[in-house]
């Protein structure tokens, strides 16, 4: 027999976790339940995450999952970032997307592309108590990423960075961006740069905070660069190959939405069933009705399905193995599963599934970001496509 089939054979199923991953995912889960539940619901209303909570998101070492220890890391693993990731959406995707944009995005590309001094200047502060963002999209440029019209001019040795990002999320509590403006606009995206700037950088101030459908406690904003000045020291890998770094980080990203979309389902599970085995109807359980049952059973096949994907795509990553289009299909199909999921959980609770009484109306309205950020469903369905067909020409 070959060592290959021993391996094989041998492989754990995906969803067994290591006894570390699993006393990982239960304090997490403890965290959400004991900590965060409680003030979703105000958080929500009030459009804005509380303070304290960030704090304990920091202390806890969830901000900086897979940094390395010598940083102030937990120096854990890209898999246990998405089990962080599903477990807080599983009570609130705005929490779950705040440290979702810090790992998956952020510290990522800083980890893959900065040098050693830069990750000596920047690490501890991500694991400390600084809030990062990812800032790519503009008013014009959406799925035309490399379309950004944000320019960076050579001035004395730093950089002059004018123009306008829009949607950047985590934006209103971050202290530091990594930012992609272009050196060369004539070259397309071969003059896209990328620079870390921070929030007091003069020339950088918060434009407009979206007011939006879900995740409303997770900041979205623009912001204004008006010759904000970045020293060249804060350029982040090569001159004009910040078009790598952007599109690169983002399929690491795309499994960071799919364990939030797969969290977002469970929890949308989750509220259905305590609820179905409570409301009574025609002098019995609404679980005792076979068209109950139907639905809860679909849905839960619907979560595995997801969860399922999302792990291979995850542990694919840490294997150093391609991921790519696994990262696209996961994002693609936990997103449409936590639409349906979500709904069907409103329906399960009747009436006052509809409320804001109960969770589940939040998950609903929550879901729908899925299938648009970090690459619109038919941006995904594009990478996949390219993967089955080659290339055309
Ligand atoms: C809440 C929120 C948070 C966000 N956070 C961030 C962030 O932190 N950082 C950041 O950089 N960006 C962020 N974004 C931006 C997000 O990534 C973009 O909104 C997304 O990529 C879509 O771009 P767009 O809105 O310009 O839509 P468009 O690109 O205009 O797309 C509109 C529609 O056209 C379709 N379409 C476009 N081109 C094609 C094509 N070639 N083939 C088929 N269909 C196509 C799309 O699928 C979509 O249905 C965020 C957005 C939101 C709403």
């Amino acid at each position: 027999m070959s060592l290959h089939t021993i391996t094989l054979m041998t492989a754990p199923p995906l969803t067994y976790l290591s006894e570390e991953e699993r006393m990982f995912q239960a304090s997490v889960r403890r965290f959400a339940r004991e900590r965060l539940a409680p003030r979703v619901r105000a958080m929500d209303e009030a459009g804005v995450f509380d303070k304290g909570l960030i704090e304990e998101l920091f202390a806890l070492g969830l901000m900086a999952v897979d940094v390395p220890e010598e940083y102030g890391g937990q120096g854990g693993t890209f898999f246990q970032s998405i089990l962080a990731i599903e477990e807080l959406a599983r009570v609130d995707p705005s929490a779950s997307v705040i440290v979702d944009v810090q790992n998956t995005l952020f510290s990522n590309a800083i980890q893959r592309w900065a040098s050693d001094d830069q990750k000596r200047r920047w690490l501890p502060r991500v694991s400390c108590d600084t809030v990062c963002s990812y800032a790519l999209s503009e008013a014009g440029s959406g799925s035309d990423a490399f379309a950004l019209t944000t320019r960076a001019v050579e001035a004395g040795g730093d950089y002059l960075l004018t123009g306008r990002k829009l949607w950047i999320t985590n934006a209103a509590e971050a202290g530091l961006f990594l930012l992609f403006a272009t050196v060369n606009p004539e070259a397309g995206y071969k003059g896209i740069t990328a620079f870390l700037v921070e929030r007091d950088f003069s020339g950088f101030r918060l434009g407009k905070k979206e007011d939006k459908l879900g995740i409303r406690a997770s900041s979205t904003c623009e912001l204004v660069l008006d010759d904000c000045r970045v020293p060249r020291e804060n350029i982040v890998g090569e001159v004009g190959k910040g078009y790598k770094i952007a599109i690169e980080t983002l399929n690491e990203g795309r499994i960071g939405i799919g364990a939030q979309m797969t969290g977002l389902a469970q929890g949308a599970l989750d509220h259905a069933l305590a609820y179905a085995k409570e409301r009574r109807q025609f002098g019995k359980a609404i679980a005792e009705f076979q068209g109950v049952q139907f639905d809860l059973a679909e849905m839960a096949v619907e979560v595995e399905a997801a969860r399922l994907m999302v792990y291979n795509a995850a542990r694919l990553r840490d294997a150093g193995m391609p991921f790519v289009t696994e990262s696209a299909m996961c994002k693609y199909f936990a997103s449409q599963v936590a639409e349906r999921v979500a709904s069907k959980a409103v329906e399960v609770l009747g009436g006052v599934g509809f409320t804001k009484d109960y969770p589940v109306e939040k998950l609903y309205r929550d879901a729908k970001i899925g299938r648009i950020y970090e690459g619109t469903s038919n941006m995904q369905r594009l990478t996949i496509a390219k993967q089955l067909l080659g290339n055309m020409k």
